[in-house]
């Protein structure tokens, strides 16, 4: 069998490899397709190094103009190479490709949102007494270290790698091991579309090696996390020994909330999609599902047989759920499950599913438990795959209370027509995206996106994160005339 393709880490502009490498394989049948460098700290030192002379050097002071046109060019390169880089995030992530296509698609939006965006980013003037004229200015940062998961590795890089570059920063990003390959595809691609050397440097290796030497490095200014509730308390720990600040994206265990006035036809199709988009691998995936009992029974039945028409396979068949990322993820899952089936009702899925065509791969069946309450480990926990967990309610407070019960607080559905529950609900749950009669993981690129409680700390996306990639900086004039 040919040796697999070595796809080199990217740093200061040039490919560069390493002693050791990490397999990469395909999630649908457990083959290794690729291997990548396993970095550690001298790499990341000679990224961060490469990100700071191209910062001080130019990068810092080039004019939102031309960076806005590099951004579009980025995007225009994406788009060229849609179909390719959709084929390796199937084969690396194991989603199904019309979902890696979407990907990509998002991808270079990011990068044409910031294009337009940071030419609109201004300060504020303000004139105090004592004749001061003041002004403020949102300046980069300087050096930002980018870490991201495996589960939407080229939409979160573009995510956060967009607007920290259109700001004027430059950028080091360690990958997951896991899925590393469109991330750095893309730094090649940022290259061809003029981005200067070192502006951007993608170095891949283990979260406790080339992730942990990134987050503890003197000379990084800020540090981007989407990942675990777990390595983000271990960022973040390692942020304030530099005093740097830290975004954190981190995971969720986000609930439906079905009154008795919903719309069935437009709910079961968005509440099944919500979980078992790339098999529920999703920080935003709607896991919970909180309904009224008076409509219990029927949301359950419409639910289920959603469920046993859904189609499992390898991602490039684009059937409705692909493999888990790992046979690790795969038995994670399995483990939840397994203490479920004994204490809560299993209305269907609830294991692997079996078939030869299976037998390689990590898949999961899609599955619903019901009568999940507060003292079930699934009520609580991030499952990270295709798991519906039930539980009914009868009064708003006590869908609120049930909502509120986990440490997470990333997104919520609220599915009724009656406009004044919606909104008195939509103040009252602690999350940071709340869909009405909808519900989107993404949402549009220019919609902030962020977590309350364990859910993560700052603002990804839409405009509000050029400001997360710049500080503010405040100048002050004196400007009585010396003379009168
Ligand atoms: P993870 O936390 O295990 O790993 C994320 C990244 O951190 C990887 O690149 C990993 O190599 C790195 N890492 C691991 N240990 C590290 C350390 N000690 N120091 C520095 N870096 C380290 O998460 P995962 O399993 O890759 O992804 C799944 C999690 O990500 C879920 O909890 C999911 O909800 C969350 N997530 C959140 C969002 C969001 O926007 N809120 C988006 C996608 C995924």
């Amino acid at each position: 069998m040919p040796a697999a393709p070595e796809h080199l880490a990217f740093i200061d502009g040039r490919r560069v490899p390493a002693e050791e490498w990490i397999d990469v394989r395909d999630p649908a049948d457990a083959r290794v397709i690729a291997r990548v460098p396993r970095c550690g700290a001298p790499h990341m030192d000679e990224a961060v190094r490469a990100a700071r002379s191209a910062y001080e050097s130019a990068w810092r002071f080039t004019a939102p103009a031309e960076r806005s046109l590099v951004c579009r060019r980025i995007a225009e390169g994406l788009r060229a190479e849609r179909a390719g880089l959709a084929a390796l995030e199937t084969r690396d992530t194991g989603k199904p490709i019309s979902q890696s296509l979407t990907d990509v698609d998002v991808a270079a939006r990011y990068f044409d949102f910031y294009a337009g965006a940071v030419e609109a980013l201004s300060g504020e003037t303000f004139l105090p007494d004592g004749g001061l004229l003041a002004f403020t200015l949102r300046e980069p940062y300087g050096v930002c270290g980018h870490i991201i998961p495996w589960n939407y590795p080229l939409q979160v890089a573009a995510r956060t790698l967009a607007p920290a570059l259109a700001a004027g920063n430059c950028c080091v990003l360690k990958p997951a091991e896991d899925a590393p390959l469109t991330a750095l595809r893309l730094a090649g691609i940022a290259l061809a579309a003029g981005l200067p050397a070192g502006v951007l440097n993608v170095v891949p290796g283990y979260g406790e090696e080339a992730g942990a030497a990134l987050t503890a490095h003197p000379d990084v200014d800020h540090l981007a996390f989407t990942g675990s509730r777990e390595v983000g308390e271990a960022v973040m720990t390692a942020a304030a020994r530099n005093i740097v600040p830290v975004t954190l994206e981190l995971g969720g265990k986000s609930p439906h909330i079905v009154l008795p006035d919903f719309d069935a036809g437009r709910a079961v199709p968005l509440i099944v999609g919500s979980i078992t988009e790339h098999a529920g691998q999703n920080c935003s995936a709607g896991s919970r599902l909180l309904v009224h009992e008076s409509v219990h029974d029927e949301l359950v039945e419409a639910l289920a047989k959603a469920f046993d028409a859904l189609r499992i396979g390898p991602g490039s068949g684009d059937p409705d759920l692909g493999p888990l990322i790992s046979a690790k993820q795969r038995d994670r899952v399995l483990g939840y499950l397994d203490e479920a089936r004994r204490t809560c009702a299993l209305v269907t899925g609830g294991g692997a599913p079996e078939g030869r065509e299976y037998a390689d791969g990590f898949y999961v069946e899609p599955t619903i438990l019901d009568r999940v309450t507060p003292a079930h480990r699934v009520f609580n926990e991030e499952i990270f795959g295709p798991v519906l967990c039930i539980s009914s309610f009868g009064s708003l407070e006590e869908a609120v209370e049930l909502a509120e019960h986990t440490t997470y607080g990333l997104s919520a559905g609220v599915w009724t027509s009656d406009v004044g529950a919606a909104h008195w609900l939509a103040r009252r749950l602690r999350v940071g995206q709340v869909f009405i009669n909808n519900y989107s993981a993404a949402g549009g690129v220019e919609l902030p996106f962020g977590g309350y409680k364990n859910s993560g700390i700052g603002v990804e996306k839409g405009f509000e994160a050029l400001r997360e990639y710049t500080r503010c900086k405040t100048v002050a004039l004196h400007t009585e005339p010396r003379h009168s």
